[in-house]
């Protein structure tokens, strides 16, 4: 027996259905006799399987999931490299620097990015001074 995450195309209902086998759910698919439980349209499809039967043979659908991991992180590594360009790396200083950058004068100083508490930042936030936090991925990590 098999298990399959089920999904109606039509009205997004989703439901689980046993089979006795892969075969018989493409059989069953093919002679139109899998249904929506909710609106009985023939448009099903199947879905993600649940992880815990993750193995070899669904491998595809965890390539799924990491093209879109992979597409987030892009997205973040884009990110970072704009603040990279644009900012001043300080590392762990990034409260002291912060405020040194906000009190002082110096309109020509750059922005600054580095790690902080979350403690501290909203003491620099309290204090008027803007962060913003965004997720950050080692350079070393793909
Ligand atoms: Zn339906």
């Amino acid at each position: 027996m098999i298990r399959y995450k089920l999904k109606c195309k039509k009205c997004n209902n989703a439901f689980d259905s046993w089979f006795s086998s892969s075969k018989e759910y493409d059989k069953l698919k093919k002679i139109k006799k899998l249904n929506c439980h909710n609106c009985g349209s023939i448009k099903i499809e199947k879905t993600l399987m649940a992880p815990n039967v993750a193995n070899s043979k669904n491998k595809s659908v965890f390539i799924e999931q990491d093209k879109k991991l992979i597409k987030i992180k892009n997205k973040i590594k884009e990110y970072q490299k704009f603040v990279k360009r644009n900012f001043d790396y300080v590392g762990d200083n990034f409260s002291h620097k912060a405020r040194t950058l906000y009190y002082s004068d110096n309109k020509k100083l750059k922005g600054i990015y580095g790690k902080a508490s979350s403690e501290e930042i909203s003491e620099l936030n309290n204090e008027g001074i803007e962060t913003e936090v965004i997720p950050w991925f080692q350079d070393n990590e793909n």
